[in-house]
């Protein structure tokens, strides 16, 4: 599941390439209204919000696209064939990018497809008031968020740390992936209890938090699963893993093996004696 550097690497791509371009109109494997809607409007700006990307359209409506399990974004050309979308060979080349559900033409020749194997991505145009709305339901933004809001939130939780790390409602981006190789950087068990952490321990939880999250979005994001960049490419944080996915091999700090568990349902990594 794409988590926040993965969703930020492709606004900043998005940027880049989609600013200002008017939407032409809409291909959907399945019939709906998005054509109609978007016609002639601009992208004015693309900002993110935890996993969500909202485009800022001329119209005073907002796209708001969230990529859920497998979504992500890929810009480039497709071509009809049949019944197929083929496209250039660098995005053609991983199977991962074939699972077309949009593609959105737009006034410079050019398409922002998703392509969503699992088919949880949503796409909804809605208000700035329903933008608020969605905002006021969800946690703040990990690379957002201050220090002393951080402790204040945290301090009104219990439960176990790794699975807040992960609830949206508490702070919103992070995902199993990461929760991860933020406690293993943090020295915390994932277990552990929230209001078990001492002072020392929620510095450190804060501050790696951050760090983490950069060092994914200096990597381009994690392609693990199915992110991948908007011309089709991998990003790299799956190459640098501390714990994740890494069971039984040595923990890049003390050497002792890194142990695998099921917490809340997901697979969790840690090292047995680094992280107390
Ligand atoms: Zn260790």
């Amino acid at each position: 599941m794409p988590e926040l550097p993965e969703v930020e690497t492709t606004v900043l791509l998005l940027r880049k390439k989609t600013l200002n371009k008017v939407f032409v109109c809409v291909w959907g494997e399945k019939k709906n209204n998005l054509s109609k809607k978007l016609k002639g409007k601009r992208i004015e700006k693309i900002t993110r919000h935890g996993k969500g990307i909202f485009f800022h359209l001329s119209s005073k409506e907002i796209l708001f696209i969230h990529l859920r399990m497998t979504g992500h974004l890929l810009y480039g050309k497709w071509e009809r064939k049949g019944k197929e979308w083929l496209s250039e060979e660098k995005i053609m080349q991983h199977p991962k990018n074939g699972f077309l559900r949009y593609i959105f033409f737009l006034s410079n020749g050019k398409q922002l497809a998703l392509s969503d194997q699992r088919k949880f991505a949503t796409i909804n145009l809605i208000s700035r008031k329903e933008k608020e709305d969605y905002l006021s339901r969800i946690g703040p933004d990990p690379l957002e968020i201050k220090k002393e809001d951080f402790f204040r939130i945290l301090k009104e939780r219990r439960g176990r740390i790794k699975s807040l790390l992960m609830n949206q409602q508490f702070i919103s981006g992070i995902g199993n992936i990461y929760a991860s190789e933020i406690l293993f950087k943090a020295k915390i068990r994932p277990e552990r209890n929230a209001d078990s952490l001492k002072q020392k321990e929620m510095e450190r939880l804060y501050l790696n938090m951050k760090t983490i999250l950069r060092k994914g979005l200096s990597l381009q994001g994690d392609s693990t699963s199915d992110f991948r960049l908007l011309d089709g490419r991998k990003g790299g944080y799956q190459e640098k893993h501390l714990v994740y996915n890494r069971k039984n091999l040595p923990c890049p700090v003390c050497k002792k093996k890194i142990t695998k568990t099921i917490l809340g349902g997901r697979g969790t990594y840690f090292c047995p004696k680094f992280q107390k």
